[in-house]
């Protein structure tokens, strides 16, 4: 009774797996039954391995630029970022190519963080520029394949838009109050409504009106400029007064000190610019005087925008939780690319600090085109530096990211939007020479 009891729950047993089974296997037994299609998505992306990295070098206007070009296994899917260092771009170059192409070929594209931190210890010495400029163009060209690869601009893959287009400051420069005043108000009547005014170059270099005593006694070099920085210790808040006055009080204004007076001069003379209610004052401090920053906060509370000089993302750390800065000034293809500039941007989304990545003459348009992409996801964006791209370096750049009304637009294509033309590239060789040693009358190096 007992053994048929047993047999009969085997029996039981064997039918409720054998439906069970039955339900979720019923396909299988209908040999000719029609396989449901399999939507795109559900397919996932097929390997793609890096065949060859290199540096195309172009100066079209005279400025040295850089970009990192990925070839890939896959025919005809490349990647482009920019690895720009002007000053040095040779040594960028050989860096690229003799030394990025053989650590990543064979590599997969896929895994970006995992290939910035193998790049970045490869070297065991790190955190310099070069180096950190050729990691900066690999990671901006590993994301323009991910998303040609995903079919989508890379401002999706890093969070959607947050913004419609990206508000953009112009530069007003001249010798004078009057010139730049003109500047200002033509930028304004092109819809630019934050406006940076320099007058005589960076820190009035050049501007000054005798010859310096070093070039009299034969000190320095021939190409060195003179800086007086109490002559533009004074000019800068006449400017401010001087645009304010003619422009009205809506435009915002901008400066950028360039790190080139003491310290406290620069204090004194951010507190004089109080009454203009500057948007942001630049660089006041070489990255050597950090300190000063304390000093700076509890003197006045004009907006200050630093960080442009900075080789690694651990620079922004304190300073932000500390709230030294209103705004951070990534060079994004110096600081390591998107991927380490959307680490310190979202880090300063938690201090209500906001962003203004550094968008100079010698940054190319791919640079210029990541920026565009950081800076439509991110909640805290600030402000972006714009340049003109112009006719001759768009032969060389199409996709260019586009300006109206002082915003600027991307390319709304797959990746990062710009492509390159090698064989324009190639008819405008780089140079070597740079021209950055200002002195003071004595003939003293100031430190930018
Ligand atoms: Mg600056």
């Amino acid at each position: 009774m007992m053994r048929n009891k047993n047999k009969r729950r085997e029996v039981l047993k064997m039918l409720s797996l054998g439906s069970a089974a039955g339900l979720f296997s019923a396909t299988p037994f209908t040999a000719k039954a029609k396989q449901p299609e399999i939507p795109d998505y559900k397919k996932g992306l097929p390997p793609v391995k890096i065949k060859n990295v290199k540096a195309i070098a172009t100066a079209p206007d005279g400025i040295n630029l850089v970009v990192v070009k990925i070839e890939t296994t896959e025919p005809g899917l490349y990647g482009l970022g920019c690895a720009t260092f002007t000053q040095r771009a040779v040594a960028v170059v050989s860096a690229i190519n003799g030394y990025m192409n053989e650590f990543c070929v064979g590599k997969d594209v896929d895994n970006i963080e995992d290939m910035w931190n193998s790049f970045y210890v490869s070297s065991y010495w790190r955190n310099g520029p070069v180096l950190n400029n050729a990691i900066s163009g690999l990671d901006q060209a590993l994301w323009d394949i991910k998303g040609k690869r995903a079919n989508m601009p890379v401002y999706q893959l890093l969070g959607g838009k947050s913004r419609f287009a990206v508000d953009c400051y112009a530069h007003a420069d001249g010798p004078n109050p009057g010139a730049v005043t003109e500047k200002v108000q033509e930028l304004m009547s092109k819809g630019f409504r934050h406006i940076r005014i320099q007058m005589g170059g960076y820190g009035a270099v050049g501007s000054a009106q005798k010859a310096p005593d070093f070039k009299t006694a034969g000190f320095g070099y021939g190409n060195d400029n003179y800086m007086n920085e109490n002559a533009y210790l004074k000019s800068v808040p006449k400017l401010f007064e001087a645009v304010r006055k003619a422009c009205g009080d809506e435009v915002e204004l901008l400066h950028d000190i360039h790190e080139r007076v003491q310290p406290m001069n620069a204090i004194n003379m951010i507190k004089q610019l109080e009454d203009y209610h500057p948007f942001f004052i630049e660089d006041p401090f070489s990255p050597e005087n950090m300190e000063w920053f304390k000093q700076l906060r509890a003197s006045t509370t004009v907006p200050i925008a630093m960080g442009e000089l900075f080789n690694n993302i651990n620079e922004f750390k304190m300073p932000m939780v500390w709230q030294w800065f209103d705004f951070i000034r990534v060079h994004v293809s110096q600081i390591g690319g998107i991927t380490p500039a959307m680490k310190i941007a979202r880090l300063g989304e938690w201090f209500n600090v906001r962003t203004a990545f550094h968008g100079p003459g010698d940054v190319s348009p791919v640079g210029h085109s990541a920026h565009a992409h950081l800076d439509l996801p991110i909640w805290n964006f600030g402000i972006q530096e714009s340049v003109n791209f112009s006719e001759k370096l768009q032969t060389i750049f199409s996709g260019c990211p586009t300006m109206k009304d002082g915003y600027m637009y991307v390319n709304e294509v797959p990746g990062l939007g710009v492509d390159v033309n090698e064989k324009e590239a190639a008819k405008y060789p780089i140079g070597t020479k740079s021209n950055w040693q200002v002195r003071r009358n004595d003939g003293t190096i100031i430190r930018p």
